[in-house]
């Protein structure tokens, strides 16, 4: 009772403040704020000598005093320094910002205690925006960390800083603390060597030592990915057992005569395993929810097209759906000519298709004469009804608001298998936790005789180099994909830039034929464009990212991508994919700024060190940093992450969902007494948080 009240009614809170603790970290209740946990912990009782410092060490604390100020570095470079000394070292302290208001806060010949990360920088260990608190003579040598917790400026505003949480915290559990309960039952706590949930809350606000604290973190993060793994699981049992599946038993003429006389080229292995996979899947009576991942040029649509084939030798539609229309439109023409001669009919369904040939469309699927449908979100309009639906195929499935993916379910009696592709590799701890439920196949190995497109960075003073290139390559026969960034944010400013590369190109290569391509253009345009490309009748194509995913031409063999340090790996590594789809040697230009630093220069370096995609995703994980995953990989995990950390805790997950399985095998019926707290857990709580709509 006492951990549901609403922080308001606590002391020193009151309506205002309750506000903005909801609105900024959401703390609404006693209990969010027992578990909104610190983000680090200054330890009193450590202070380093500047000679003690060594290399990787995490935060630390030096006394010392400031011997002097003194500004380095032009411009933007520009940041202040201040030499500061123990009395027998000397190490500088670092500001890249706020440098006037440093400067007057801080007063040489003070004693303070410095908080950061040291760093070695060219002999002398530095850290670069350090804490600095004056260090207080008279109060005795302190003896407990002290929790630092995250603040919004707002909250520092209204008063409710650091410190004012900690001592909200702490008076809190000074009468709560006994409302805690327990959430694991005692064999697993006992088996996995964890520290009773109580104690745990408590060591995290207020540690007695690194290893308590340590164990504190280990228990509430196990606890954390054990529910998550514990509900995923669960929901996919049930799956299983209560929803019906459509069962494709027979393997006919349609998928073996294309197998036989139409198929262009020979199956790579991965393939051939992917798609016994998928008949295994679908064959089985259960209903298939596959995720294919397959890098960029693995193969992926004929996997599609041929797993089309079995629904149509068991007398079902399919669909297919893309993220564009260029992309639906690509599809619909590869299908047609591989399908060519065979009596399976396809429908290109957008939402450029209209009036009487949208209407034929239509009834030639409820009709059921139209085998397969391929299309963009058009495809999931009310309107667009099947005669009898089997299988859905999903392409390129992070461009999709997965609400949408949802709605094909209401399409039929008996939910169509599906089949959800992806190029964006996602490592494996992540697709452990996002599709825990969800079968994952993959296809890792490209067909035969790709080359690794060669990728370099060239500064843009070295634009002439880039032209030379492209010469010889569009001398060749080659084509050129030419690309600049189009961000949202600054959507008017991008096109210029845009429509000036693009004008900028058209008098360096006069002798050349140019196309433009960016979304804002009319569908038709797109199109023609597209195709005209297609059809080698453009040399080069100045483009945004409208190409990004899944275009396919295979003659193209140069990306230039401008100001490259403005994308994100993911994004990179998907226009990089753009090239290298034929035999011929690719190249993919970065062009970034001339000096190039930090987080961008270090993007550059993998992308030149590598063409695996898995690899790529795992850095991108590793730089951005999990915190930043909600927001960029937008299908992204349908749940808040409150101590866990998917980048350093792999092990941890893995573990957990070890468990799990041991627990839902052991306990099918969810009626072990001993379980009991697990399933009334699972109910109330965790699964309420988990949004299973975006599960697909
Ligand atoms: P993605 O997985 O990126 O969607 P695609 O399905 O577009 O890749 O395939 C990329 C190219 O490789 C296409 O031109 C396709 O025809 C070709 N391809 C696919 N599988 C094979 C194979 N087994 N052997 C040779 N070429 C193949
Ligand atoms: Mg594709």
């Amino acid at each position: 009772m006492l951990l549901a009240q609403d922080v308001k009614f606590l002391k020193g809170v009151g309506e205002a403040r309750a506000k903005i603790l909801r609105e900024d970290i959401g703390v609404r209740t006693v209990e969010d704020l027992l578990t909104t946990y610190p983000f680090r912990y200054i330890d009193r009782r450590e202070v380093y000598r500047i000679g003690q410092l060594r290399a990787g060490m995490q935060y630390v604390q030096v006394k010392g005093q400031i011997l002097y100020f003194e500004e380095e570095g032009e411009g933007r470079k520009k940041r202040l320094v201040a030499t500061f000394t123990d009395g027998l070292g000397v190490m500088r302290l670092v500001w890249f910002h706020y440098i006037q208001s440093i400067r007057k806060r801080y007063k040489p010949r003070t004693t303070y205690i410095a908080f950061g990360v040291p760093q070695l920088f060219g002999g002398y260990w530095s850290m670069a925006h350090p804490d600095l608190e004056e260090a207080d003579q008279n109060s005795k040598q302190p003896s407990a960390f002290a929790p630092i917790y995250h603040t919004s400026e707002r909250m520092k505003r209204s008063g409710v800083t650091s410190t004012f949480i900690a001592g909200l915290i702490s008076q809190t559990l000074s009468i709560a603390a006994d409302s805690i309960s327990e959430t694991l039952p005692p064999y697993i706590l006992s088996r996995e060597g964890l520290m009773p949930r109580r104690e745990a809350i408590c060591q995290m606000h207020t540690p007695d030592s690194y290893e308590r604290l340590e164990e504190a973190k280990r228990r509430l993060k196990f606890e954390e990915l054990f529910y998550i793994q514990l509900s995923l699981l669960t929901y996919a049992v049930e799956r299983q057992t209560h929803i019906s599946g459509q069962r494709f038993p027979r393997i006919g003429d349609a998928f073996n005569s294309f197998y036989k006389y139409h198929l262009p080229f020979a199956l790579t292995g991965a393939q051939k395993r992917v798609l016994h996979e998928i008949r295994h899947d679908m064959g089985s009576g259960r209903q298939m929810n596959r995720l294919l991942q397959g890098d960029v040029g693995s193969g992926k649509t004929i996997v599609a097209l041929m797993s089309m084939l079995i629904a149509v030798d068991n007398g079902k539609q399919s669909c297919l759906m893309a993220p564009t229309e260029i992309l639906a439109e690509q599809h619909y023409v590869t299908f047609s000519k591989m399908l060519e001669g065979m009596p399976v009919s396809v429908a290109l369904l957008t939402s450029s298709v209209k009036g009487k040939r949208r209407d034929e469309i239509l009834s030639g699927l409820a009709s059921g004469k139209i085998n397969i449908l391929i299309g963009t979100h058009a495809l999931i309009e009310d309107t667009v009804v099947f005669a009898t639906l089997g299988l859905a195929v999903i392409d390129e499935q992070h461009r999709f608001g997965v609400a949408q993916r949802a709605k094909l379910w209401t399409k039929t009696v008996t939910p169509p298998h599906v089949l959800v592709m992806t190029a964006t590799p996602i490592p494996r701890t992540l697709a452990m936790t996002v599709y825990g439920d969800l079968n994952v196949s993959v296809l890792d190995e490209l067909p035969p005789g790709r080359k690794p497109v060669h990728t370099v960075r060239v500064g843009a003073s070295e634009h002439a180099k880039v032209y030379r290139l492209m010469r010889e390559e569009i001398a060749k026969g080659r084509q050129v994909y030419y690309v600049f960034p189009l961000i949202k944010e600054n959507e008017k400013m991008d096109l210029k830039d845009l429509e000036n590369g693009y004008r900028h190109l058209c008098e360096v290569f006069p002798d050349l034929k140019l196309g433009f391509i960016h979304g804002r253009l009319k569908t038709d345009d797109k199109s023609a464009v597209m195709q005209a490309f297609a059809d080698g009748e453009i040399d080069i194509l100045v483009a945004t990212t409208v190409i990004e995913v899944g275009v396919n031409v295979s003659n193209a063999t140069i990306m230039v991508i401008e100001s490259a340090q403005r994308f994100g790996l993911s994004q990179l590594h998907q226009l990089r994919g753009r090239v290298g789809r034929g035999g011929d040697q690719s190249y993919c230009i970065l062009v970034t700024p001339d000096n190039l630093s930090g987080d961008s220069m270090k993007r550059m370096e993998i992308m030149t060190s590598t063409t695996d995609g898995f690899k790529i995703a795992e850095e991108d994980l590793q730089l951005r940093g999990p915190g930043d995953l909600q927001g960029t990989m937008q299908s992204g995990i349908p749940f808040n992450l409150k101590i866990a950390n998917l980048v350093t805790d792999g092990n941890l997950l893995e573990e957990a969902r070890r468990l799990a399985h041991e627990v839902i095998s052991a306990d099918p019926d969810h009626t072990h007494s001993y379980n009991e707290i697990l399933w009334k857990n699972l109910k109330n709580t965790h699964t309420s948080d988990i949004r299973w709509e975006e599960i697909s």
